[in-house]
């Protein structure tokens, strides 16, 4: 049976290019790698995960699959996964946190000489995974929201380079506060709503926090009042 993608897997197999050698680090049960070599778009990935039940889930799904050959599927904890005889030059790492990611890019950057491009959708804090880009030679290429079962993740396609971002493009993303789709404007509105009912049950005494929340929703609204006036 033909692995199926979540729509978010899906966006994120989607920049992957052709006949890439992958590796897709806290692959789970590997069906990222699983459907695109059964589609044919590549035949080299390194399935790595660091946890003994997914790795176990993962290597089932690949043997069942008869995707061996192809697909290797390695208990390590991040980029230790691959090295350079394995020719890697895409990594997706996908479905974690933006520290995390940005934690395990960090602690193989030796891993990332030879790679082209990584294509990372952190689950949250992905204005701090920007920061760690553009402190350290990589630049964001494109990104792509996408919901599934009502929540929203971002998708952030990156290669190496220089990127400088701003305060605004460091929290909404240079590309999606550009686009300013139906869905990056429904993430953002839902979250100034939360803040603002946040906002409501701080102690009034309490300043600091009174200062940053606001401070959090004006940001929201310049960002989206723009994209309503350039409407
Ligand atoms: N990538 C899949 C996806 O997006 O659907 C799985 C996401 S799952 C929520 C995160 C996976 O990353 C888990 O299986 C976890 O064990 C694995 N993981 C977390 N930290 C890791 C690390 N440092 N190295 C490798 N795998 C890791």
């Amino acid at each position: 049976m033909e692995t199926k993608l979540s729509k978010r897997l899906a966006a994120v197999a989607a920049y992957v290019p052709k006949n890439s050698r992958l590796a897709d680090v806290g692959s789970d049960h590997a069906y990222l790698p699983l459907f695109l070599v059964e589609k044919g778009h590549i035949d080299f990935a390194v399935a790595g995960e660091v946890v003994q039940g997914p790795y176990q889930s993962a290597l089932a799904n690949v043997t069942q699959a008869s995707k061996q050959e192809q697909i290797q599927v390695r208990l390590a904890n991040g980029l230790a996964a691959i090295d350079s005889s394995d020719q890697i030059d895409t990594i997706t790492i996908a479905g974690m946190g933006g520290r995390l990611i940005a934690d395990i890019l960090s602690a193989g950057m030796d891993k990332l000489v030879n790679v082209q491009r990584l294509i990372l959708q952190p689950n949250n804090r992905e204005d701090e995974l920007r920061i760690w880009l553009e402190e350290n030679g990589f630049q964001i290429v494109a990104e792509e929201m996408v919901v599934e079962n009502q929540k929203f993740y971002e998708i952030l396609v990156v290669e190496k380079g220089q990127m400088t971002l701003n305060q605004l493009e460091k929290r909404f993303g240079p590309y999606l506060m550009q686009e300013k789709s139906a869905d990056f404007i429904a993430k953002w509105q839902n979250e100034a709503r939360k803040l603002s009912q946040s906002l409501e049950k701080v102690p009034s005494d309490h300043q600091d926090d009174i200062t940053l929340l606001r401070e959090k929703i004006k940001a929201i609204k310049e960002v989206l009042d723009v994209s309503s006036s350039s409407d």
